[in-house]
């Protein structure tokens, strides 16, 4: 079975955040459990728990179709011990947020080395970050997004992934999202059949299905291989409807959480609907 939604709004307070999904006829869905421009917020009121839970229910949403996303100001793999520390304390309590709404899975963007060290230095940190994040919570499930490559980040290569996963200590608390924008501004091909095998078939063999715990669903305004993270409605980008028409027809993808951070929130309802009538299975 397919769960398709989209990165809701949580303005007013995340118990909102369902009743947003339910709305635009998703049965998943996305959300920031805080301010995701700012360092600090406080903590979730027990009313706020409460009513996020309740209107779950309300929604007919598991709980495992959920994924909320971290703070776009962390970077656990900053060299820097002061700024990585403070990273380290918000993406903690991000990961305790999420467990105290009764969720497991969060997605956060692996980290940058800022030019500062390398590629596999800033992934130790990122590793090393996950590892403390683990230790201090109970069940999170730690899944890491794909890059699209811009600037210093790490992550846009399979490679990336399957290096900072194989420094976790607990496998069953680390997983991987796949946003299918930045994969293909990466230089992954998913515009006819035979790239489309191509490229899952590379990350089987170099990170494993088995870690995939989600997908941003995206289509691109940014150009194959650029390395430009813009995302762009469904069918009107880059890459075109084929692959996601692909996707939907593919069981690998089904049990997971597959989310919609195209850039027309009206269009939501209408993309959400054309995914589910994809879902013919060959
Ligand atoms: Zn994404
Ligand atoms: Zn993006």
């Amino acid at each position: 079975m397919k769960y398709i939604g989209a990165h809701v709004s949580a303005a007013g307070g995340v118990q909102n955040a369902p009743l947003n999904a339910h709305k635009i006829g998703a049965n998943a869905f996305a959300f920031f459990t805080k301010n995701q421009r700012q360092w600090n917020a406080p903590p979730l009121e027990e009313n706020s728990v409460s009513l996020f839970k309740e209107n779950l229910l309300k929604a007919g949403i598991e709980p495992g179709s959920v994924l909320p996303h971290d703070s776009y100001l962390t970077n656990i793999g900053n060299p820097d011990d002061i700024k990585r520390k403070r990273s380290l304390d918000a993406l903690t309590d991000e990961a305790n947020r999420t467990e105290l709404l009764g969720l497991q899975l969060l997605n956060f963007h692996p980290g940058a080395h800022l030019g500062q060290i390398n590629e596999e230095g800033c992934m130790d940190l990122i590793a090393d970050g996950i590892n403390h994040v683990l230790d201090s919570t109970e069940k999170i499930i730690m899944v890491i997004e794909n890059t699209a490559g811009q600037g210093t980040g790490v992550g846009h290569r399979f490679e990336h992934l399957a290096y900072i996963i194989s420094r976790v200590k607990d496998k069953n608390r680390v997983g991987v999202c796949i946003d299918t924008c930045h994969l293909f501004a990466a230089g992954y091909d998913i515009r006819t059949r035979e790239a489309y095998n191509r490229t899952f078939a590379d990350f089987d063999s170099i990170v494993g299905f088995e870690y995939l715990r989600g997908m941003h669903l995206n289509d691109a305004k940014s150009e194959y291989q650029s390395r430009v993270d813009r995302h762009n409605s469904l069918g009107a980008g880059k890459i075109g409807i084929d692959a996601f028409k692909m996707i939907m027809r593919d069981s690998r993808f089904d049990n997971m959480p597959l989310i919609l951070e195209t850039i027309d929130d009206s269009l939501w309802p209408e993309e959400i609907k054309m995914l589910r009538d994809f879902c013919v299975y060959e």
